[in-house]
């Protein structure tokens, strides 16, 4: 009973936290229940002697709403304040009207005086004010000395009405209404007790986490949840050279922080090593910060740790200092500190997967023999010095960024990339051989130096650098034992492709001289198969070396820088031979020659082909170039431009071994070609390959489109010839019509051609 009209907190749920006014509503209905019974057991007994039963209603209703009000307080406070409320209304009221001696009746409007303070306690200060409003009514009333109003016939007063309201005036404001008072007072010193008490709590707490926070043993940041510092320790104040109040230095650590935290934020308890292995954060004075770790408060804040790891990161820095180091030296030769022969084998390795078929490439080894004199004569040491000494020569003398590796204990070898033809190696490794010194000094003795080479050339099929390091000690060993003095040898297949190769280098300009060069004419014949034009293809029989085709001296020519002497020779040959054909006949086919892509980039190619063209006095459209799509290709802006000034004067272009470069079929229409000769890999797939009779038609067609002739070379058979007759080819060249023909084999048959003023084979010139 007690415990139910004193409740404190802990008989409340947590949503009735104003327990107070609970029980401060229960005292007074309660009190109020209980003390004012005596008065209405009395008054009631007296009633029911004099007969007056209305007073028992009285009673007994408001007895039964009191009931009600008790009953409903706990589940709803507020309800039962406002029963409480309407009951000292109702009983005011009651006691005025009802009471018909106004003497004993005005004093129940003092009751009304209380419901201010019960609304005040119970609903707030605004129905308090306007209750204290409303009750100035019953105080004029009071002033008037007049009733409210009275109720004829219902009188509810008794001999001992006086005794009875005064009683209930006594209880109701000396009991009721202090107890309630009591315990809201008694509220208000355990609430300020309780606060004394945390706030009190609260010092020391917060003293303990200043404590801990303080002397972690470790630089403490506290972050709201975007990384912004609310709090440092001095530990992590001096760390990163903050003052505690903070500073612009905190942008940039913001700016880090936020950067980790948006992957730490999301997993605080990641895994430690994930931890470690985020960006350090380098402070003003050059400290390397690192957030050792990072916890998230209940509050959302987060405590973060960090650590110094300037020295762990020198720690760091000198281990990957050493691990190079280490790398460095499985790589290179610790006397002589050149690569050594796992790096020279990379090397090749790398050379041999992207090589260039059209340059020559080369691994030269050299040999100090020497070296064995000046072990026996002045110790291991003396030699150790000298083998350094040569590899520093070795490396000044050759050119940079050549590689040199040391391949083993005396053996020393160069990479010679891209040159153009083996001649130039040679060349190469002759003026090192040359350029070395003859003796070196060691200790204060001139040490002989003596050496032997061996090159190995890379070929096309290599693909084991081991195979090409081999190939170059066979060729060392080889000229080793062919003399002591230092000789250059080659691998047996390599010294016969770079004798051959320079034999031919040679050999060209000497053959130029005399005239061991001649030209051969091919015929290309149109539909009917009558001669339209001819191509002139160079032949060259040597006296040392045979017959050599184009196909083998043009590239080394090309590589050489030997073209434009054939070119030259070539131009003249044509032109000469045009006008001999021409002054026999009368007439002569056009004539179509080969230029070289090294050709049309030339500056003075028109030149050279006006001046031979005045010499013999032919007009340019007896000739027609022949260029290679590839050629076209390598120069594509130079070229366009020479091959516009040629057809302007009146020359014919044709495109040779279309098909076979990789620019597209609508790059045709950028060149000023007239006709396009379809590449003999194509023509010889005919009937064997559908691809290759696509590529035809689709050249054709095109060709069609752009108002270019065809042309399909290497015709051998007549299933070919139908074939591109039935695509609408316009004309054929190849071995199934004429070989290319000495100049007394062509003649006759231009002698035995028809009539020359309706000759068809001719009007390929006038188109
Ligand atoms: P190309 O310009 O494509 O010349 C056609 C080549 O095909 C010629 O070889 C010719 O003899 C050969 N040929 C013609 N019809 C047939 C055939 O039905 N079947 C086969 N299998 N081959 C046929 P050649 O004379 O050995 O010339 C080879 C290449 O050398 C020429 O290819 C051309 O690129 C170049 N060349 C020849 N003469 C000269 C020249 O005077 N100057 C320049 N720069 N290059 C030339
Ligand atoms: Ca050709
Ligand atoms: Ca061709």
């Amino acid at each position: 009973m007690f415990r139910w009209l004193f409740l404190n907190e802990s008989a409340l749920t947590p949503a009735e936290h104003a327990a107070w006014k609970l029980s401060a509503l229960r005292i007074i209905l309660m009190s109020g229940f209980l003390l004012e019974a005596a008065v209405a057991i009395h008054s009631s007994v007296n009633a029911f002697a004099v007969g007056a039963y209305q007073v028992l209603w009285v009673v007994g209703f408001f007895y039964l709403v009191l009931s009600l009000g008790l009953y409903y307080s706990s589940r709803h406070l507020r309800a039962g304040a406002a029963i409480l409320i309407g009951t000292v209304y109702a009983s005011s009221f009651a006691i005025v009207c009802l009471i018909n001696q106004y003497d004993i009746a005005k004093f129940g409007y003092i009751f009304i005086y209380t419901t201010p303070i019960i609304a005040r306690l119970f609903f707030g200060t605004r129905l308090a004010i306007g209750l204290m409003v409303f009750n100035i009514l019953p105080f004029l009333l009071l002033l008037l000395n007049r009733p409210l109003l009275t109720v004829p016939g219902f009188d509810v007063t008794l001999p001992a009405s006086n005794t009875y309201v005064q009683s209930l005036l006594f209880l109701f404001f000396n009991t009721c209404v202090p107890l309630a008072v009591f315990r809201v007072l008694h509220e208000l010193d355990l609430s300020a007790l309780r606060y004394r008490q945390a706030s009190a709590e609260l010092v020391v707490s917060h003293a303990q986490y200043e404590e801990v926070f303080q002397n972690a043993g470790t630089a403490l940041l506290l972050t709201d949840a975007s990384g912004q510092i609310l709090q440092a320790n001095q530990q992590a104040n001096s760390l990163l050279g903050r003052n505690a109040s903070g500073d612009e230095e905190d942008l940039a650590l913001f700016a880090w922080l936020s950067l980790d935290n948006s992957v730490r934020l999301k997993s605080p308890n990641s895994d430690e090593s994930e931890n470690m292995r985020m960006s350090a954060y380098r402070t003003r004075d050059g400290k390397l910060v690192a957030l050792e770790n990072i916890s998230q408060t209940s509050t959302d804040h987060y405590i973060v740790a960090l650590r110094d790891v300037s020295g762990l990161h020198s720690m760091h820095h000198a281990l990957q200092l050493s691990l190079e180091r280490e790398d460095y030296l499985s790589r290179h030769d610790a006397l002589t500190n050149l690569p050594n022969r796992d790096m020279l084998r990379s090397h090749l390795q790398e050379i041999l997967s992207n090589i260039d078929e059209n340059k020559v490439t080369a691994l030269v080894s050299f040999r100090l023999n020497s070296i064995r004199h000046a072990n026996q004569q002045f110790g291991a040491h003396t030699g150790d010095i000298l083998l350094r000494r040569f590899a520093e020569e070795l490396s000044r003398v050759l050119p940079k960024n050549c590689f040199c590796a040391r391949l083993r204990s005396i053996v020393f070898s160069f990479v010679v990339e891209q040159s153009r033809t083996p001649g130039e190696i040679i060349k190469l490794v002759e003026r090192v051989r040359n350029t070395l010194p003859r003796e070196l000094e060691v200790n204060g003795e001139n040490l002989l130096v003596q050496f032997s080479a061996g090159i190995a050339l890379v070929r096309p099929e290599d693909t084991e650098p081991d195979d090409l390091i081999r190939r170059s000690e066979v060729a060392l060993d080889t000229a080793r034992r062919s003399s002591d003095q230092s000789v250059t040898l080659f691998d047996e297949d390599d010294a016969q492709q770079i004798r051959r190769s320079v034999e031919i280098e040679v050999g060209i300009v000497n053959g130029l001289k005399q005239n061991e060069f001649r030209m051969v004419y091919q015929p290309k014949v149109d539909r009917d198969g009558n001669i339209a034009s001819l191509e002139a293809l160079l032949r060259w029989e040597s006296p040392n070396l045979g017959n050599v085709t184009p196909a083998e001296f043009i590239p080394i020519a090309e590589r050489a820088g030997l073209i434009r002497l054939i070119s030259n020779f070539v131009m003249n040959q044509v032109s000469y031979q045009i006008r001999q054909w021409l002054d026999r006949y009368g007439d002569c086919p056009v004539i179509a020659l080969n230029l070289s892509a090294t050709d049309i980039a030339r500056n003075d190619l028109l030149h050279l082909i006006d001046s031979s063209c005045h010499r013999y006095d032919i007009a340019p459209s007896y000739i027609e170039f022949e260029i290679t799509e590839t050629g076209l290709i390598a120069n594509e802006a130079l070229t366009i431009h020479h091959l516009g000034e040629l057809k302007t004067r009146g020359f014919n272009i044709a495109i040779d071994d279309f098909g076979t470069g990789y620019s597209s079929l609508s790059k045709l229409s950028h060149f000023p070609a007239q006709s396009v000769k379809i590449d003999r890999s194509f023509v010889a797939q005919i009937g064997h390959n559908q691809k290759s009779e696509m590529i035809i038609k689709a050249i054709i067609s095109l060709a069609n489109i752009l108002s270019c002739r065809t042309v399909a070379e290497g015709v051998e058979n007549v299933e070919q010839e139908s074939f591109l007759k039935e695509i609408g080819c316009d004309y054929f060249q190849g071995y199934y019509y004429y070989r290319p023909l000495e100049v007394s084999a062509m003649e006759l048959l231009l002698a035995e051609m028809p009539a020359r003023e309706q000759a068809p084979a001719f009007q390929f010139k006038l188109a």
